[in-house]
């Protein structure tokens, strides 16, 4: 409330240029309160305009940027929203089940808009993985690749070695390529690597 009577009789010395999420949606459920965001708007505008979603750590804070976009409406409020859902989880929206706070401020429209564009990026995103081994097997040129392979170990060794030394084969040994069935292979590793593969359990806790 003293912030907020600070800027209504211009006391600029005694104002922040910085304030931090919980102070800010503090502030914009009083604003909102008193019809005040249009005095407000210069330093809506440079309070807001560092806030970075996604550099927060604690949950609640997640909760105050949703409160701060619908109450002050900074010019990036939808940016706000937007990266609000892509740090959420499920667990997120079960723990801002019956919050008296948003209850009260947030209309649940907003919460279930957020839940939608969330959950249809992360269908589009699924949809682009499982989507690609087809694009990778349509692909059927071939590339030459550093190294050759040892037919019979498949231990891979510099270009130019004549025997596989790992396990002693005398055959030739053959040069490695960049095939569509080593791309997909590459492509499931690497998914997989990141646990990304099978996609159910990842997106499923997402
Ligand atoms: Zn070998």
């Amino acid at each position: 409330m003293e912030l907020l009577l600070n800027i209504l009789h211009f006391r600029s010395v005694d104002i922040p240029t910085t304030l931090p999420l919980k102070t800010l949606a503090m502030l914009g459920i009083e604003c909102d309160k008193y019809a005040c965001e249009s005095a407000l708007a210069p330093w809506i505008l440079i309070w807001c305009q560092n806030i970075r979603v996604s550099d927060i750590t604690e949950e609640i804070d997640l909760k105050y940027a949703v409160l701060v976009a619908h109450k002050l409406k900074p010019p990036n409020f939808l940016t706000i929203l937007s990266n609000v859902g892509s740090k959420m989880t499920p667990a997120t929206l079960q723990n801002w089940q019956g919050d008296p706070l948003l209850d009260k401020h947030i209309p649940i429209s907003i919460l279930d808009t957020i839940s939608r564009k969330r959950q249809e990026t992360l269908d589009s995103l699924r949809e682009l993985i499982e989507g690609r081994e087809t694009a990778l097997h349509c692909t059927t040129a071939v590339f030459p690749m550093t190294g050759v392979l040892c037919p019979q170990c498949t231990q891979l060794h510099p270009d130019g070695t004549k025997n596989c030394h790992s396990c002693h084969n005398s055959t030739t040994l053959i040069k490695r390529l960049c095939t569509s069935e080593h791309r997909v292979t590459t492509y499931f590793d690497i998914l997989k690597t990141h646990k990304l593969w099978p996609t159910v359990a990842p997106f499923a806790a997402c």
